[in-house]
């Protein structure tokens, strides 16, 4: 073994031992980050903990926290003529309630998939007779870039580019998780990406007001496995904070060009999150000085009630209340080449990822 592989053993080593001296009582944690759910399964992190550890997953991944009506409103504007719907690639299969972007592409539909916003915005400048929509579904870590995109739009004069803001923020989910009595949670692995655009601010009151202490997190096993450490010693020694392990990349302050972009173009408003429900302030919506190029209102979108998909417990796996392996369809009916729920087809999707990794609960 080389000598830097075997030095990351021996610290993986070092952390075990000590979560093992820490962890004499129960201790439940929640990640609330898709990114986090798929490191945990991919290093079998569960089985390497005492079972009085227990690693559950939360509403990080933001495919699978957005709610069936926004998926068929989406699908209703993509299937327009004229449109050029441009999408991250894990939306493609997210079933609505009768179709998906893939089934709507069979169909005719013209769906492309893009890597960034700058594609989107590119594939508007190239196609100025057609009507260019960039779906936004993301936490705080990507809505930077879209706003960008619309500041650049807007300065451009590129007026066929609008954007669909299904965007949501990460502290008043988080709120809503701490007052949750069906949910038993001690501590959080705060999101490492989130946190490096907002900094802690916005998320001590987890520590402060519910006595949820928290640890901003990397991606790495070895980060995942510090930040447990963080999280037991402060037990151990009575206190609630918000610390930050992902300290190569995530300030306290956060990213302070990225929050002033994001408060230029976005505001605020209720969103609807799949299996939670409506939570306040939890969205962002674009500004009124942004409003042509807001796909909502461009193009009159109707509102959608649609029902959650039958069977599918998302919403429960969402909020921690059962592991994936506990949904009846798991594996059964509902796998990544048939997906049931987002939580299934999301590359970050709690579902997926033990599938993917066969993690049990
Ligand atoms: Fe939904 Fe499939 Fe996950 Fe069950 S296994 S909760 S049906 S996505």
């Amino acid at each position: 073994m080389k000598k830097g592989s075997k030095d990351l053993v021996v610290k993986a080593g070092d952390y075990l031992s000590e979560i093992q001296a820490l962890a004499q009582s129960p201790f439940t944690i929640m990640e609330v980050c898709g990114t986090h759910t798929v490191a945990i399964a991919k290093n079998a992190l569960r089985e390497l903990l005492p079972d009085t550890v227990r690693l559950i997953s939360g509403p990080g991944c933001p495919v699978c926290v957005t709610d069936s009506s926004d998926i068929d409103r989406y699908l209703y504007l993509a299937a327009q003529h004229n449109v050029i719907t441009a999408t991250f690639g894990d939306m493609i299969r997210v079933p609505g309630t009768d179709k998906n972007l893939q089934t709507l592409r069979a169909e005719g539909a013209d769906v492309r998939i893009v890597y960034s916003t700058q594609d989107a915005l590119e594939l508007a400048r190239k196609n100025p007779d057609k009507e260019v929509t960039f779906l936004g579904i993301g936490f705080e870590t990507t809505i930077p870039t879209v706003a960008v995109s619309l500041v650049t739009a807007k300065e451009e004069g590129i007026k066929n580019y609008s954007v669909l803001s299904m965007h949501k923020v990460v502290p008043p989910v988080l709120k809503l998780l701490a007052e949750d009595d069906e949910l038993v949670v001690d501590a959080f692995l705060d999101p490492g990406h989130v946190c490096a655009i907002i900094g802690i601010e916005p998320i001590e009151f987890m520590a402060k007001d519910y006595g949820k202490p928290g640890v901003v997190t990397g991606f790495e096993a070895l980060d995942i496995l510090e930040a447990v450490v963080m999280l037991l010693r402060q037990r151990a020694e009575g206190r609630s904070e918000i610390e930050i392990q992902y300290n190569r990349v995530a300030k306290a302050e956060g990213n302070p060009h990225a929050k002033l972009i994001v408060e230029r173009v976005f505001e605020p408003v209720d969103a609807s999150w799949r299996g939670i429900g409506l939570i306040p302030q939890s969205g962002l919506g674009i500004r009124e000085e942004y409003a042509a190029w807001d796909a909502a209102k461009k193009f009159s979108l109707p509102i959608f009630h649609s029902k959650e998909t039958p069977g599918c417990r998302c919403g429960d796996v969402l909020k921690g209340l059962i592991y994936p392996t506990q949904c009846p369809l798991f594996a059964r009916h509902c796998t990544p080449m048939k997906p049931v729920g987002p939580c299934m087809v999301s590359s970050e999707g709690s579902c997926a990822a033990y599938y993917r990794y066969s993690q049990g609960s």
